[in-house]
């Protein structure tokens, strides 16, 4: 099939000939009256997918997430996520959709990209992960709040905590789970904290 300039390689062969972002737009609001509009799109509907993932940039953090995210991990999932889940990766995490310092085009990409997924992939939830010595937290709260654990931690929880009120209101139906990534004592990453519990994935 032809793809459209504006359709990503990675989703075309979920999409219909000529699908374009105003297309998909209107399909969105139309609901399952668009559905019935677009029987080749019902076609090829996948089958529901499980999540997903908002991460760091960080390239220290990306072996150790996406191990975490291949194996069953208590509260969070009950088996491997590997092929079941979508990721959007942004400097902060939470604190890049969230913080104020970073612009604004950041968080509407992100919701925008999360409302795709919904509807391409149908996830059903969202999961946060933000790390601890991060860079971008350094950029949105200053030094004192980066080098200080405790305030670290409460930035995280604050962004996190702001993140959930944000997707109950776009998407009241996700389920929503937020971990903080720290290091042990040799610097790795390894240490899960729970920050906000959420359902766990079956
Ligand atoms: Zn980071």
């Amino acid at each position: 099939m032809t793809t459209h300039p504006n359709a990503c390689t990675c989703c075309a062969d979920m999409l219909p000939p000529g699908f374009d972002r105003r297309g998909f737009l209107r399909l969105a609001g139309l609901g399952a009256a668009g559905l019935a509009l677009a029987p080749r799109r019902a076609r090829a509907e996948p089958p529901p997918y499980k999540a997903l993932l908002l991460s760091c940039v960080d390239p220290r953090t990306q072996a150790p997430v996406a191990d975490w995210m291949n194996q069953p991990a208590a509260a969070s999932h009950r088996g491997s996520l590997q092929g079941q889940y979508s990721q959007f990766t942004i400097a902060g995490a939470a604190v890049g959709v969230i913080a104020p310092a970073f612009p604004k085009a950041w968080s509407e990409t992100f919701w925008e990209n999360f409302s795709a997924s919904v509807q391409l992939h149908r996830i059903e939830n969202l999961i946060v992960v933000d790390h601890a010595n991060c860079g971008a937290l350094r950029l949105a709260y200053g030094e004192d709040v980066y080098k200080n654990p405790k305030l670290e931690l409460e930035a995280h929880r604050a962004d996190v905590a702001a993140l959930q009120r944000e997707l109950s209101i776009r998407h009241p139906d996700a389920g929503f789970q937020a971990w903080f990534l720290g290091r042990d004592g040799a610097g790795r990453f390894t240490a899960w904290q729970n920050l906000i519990a959420g359902p766990v994935i079956g």
